[in-house]
Formats: C-alpha cells, structure tokens, sequence
C-alpha cells in the first residue's frame, strides 16, 4: 500500500466508493474497482488521545488516532506521531507509512 510518498488502494468508477485497502468489488455496489492512489496529504477531521490504550498497546500510550481526508481520497483513520499537545482540527498531515497495519501521518509545519 505505500509507494510514491502516497496511499495506493481502491476506487469504484461506478459510485465513487474508495478506500486504502486492495479490494476487488465495490462493498456499496459490488461493480469491479479499479485501483487507485491517493495522495499522501491530509486534513485532520477530529482526533482523539489515547491515554489508556488497549491490551498490547500499552508502551506506546499516550498516542494520537486521527479522521484524516485525504486530499484526493478517501477518509480514513490514522496515527499522528510526533505530535501529541498541539493538534487542531484542519491542520493539515503528511502520509509517513503504514506500521503494525496503522496508516502514520505526521503535522505539516
Ligand atoms: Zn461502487
């Protein structure tokens, strides 16, 4: 799924469905998807803290998971690392890559 500083995954061109991952239906329309890239930029819908992680997790507590549009895709869910105090809505994130199958971002400065 990482390549070219961006997001490669599935887009339907029947009903504009995408999303990050190698699918072959559409779950909406189930027509044949074609796949896509998405560009490795984002803006950050809402985020969250994670203070008390789930079980396997707890080392890397306290972490950031964030609703991230990408610029041309589609929404999705990822870890902002680096950054834990500052966040806001609207900032905008870089793809980093994908660990322990959690997307990373990382703040534009
Ligand atoms: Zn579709």
């Amino acid at each position: 799924m990482v390549e070219f500083g961006g997001i490669k995954g599935s887009s339907c061109p029947k009903c504009n469905w995408s999303d990050v991952f190698a699918i072959d239906a559409c779950p909406r329309c189930q027509s044949p998807v074609k796949e896509a890239r998405f560009s490795g930029q984002g803006k950050i819908v809402t985020f969250t803290l994670i203070r008390y992680p789930p079980k396997g997790f707890e080392k890397e507590a306290p972490y950031v998971i964030a609703m991230i549009d990408l610029e041309n895709g589609p929404r999705v869910i990822g870890r902002i690392v680096e950054e834990s105090e500052n966040l806001q809505i609207g900032q905008t994130v870089s793809f980093l890559t994908i660990s322990n199958g959690a997307l990373e971002f990382k703040v534009n400065q």
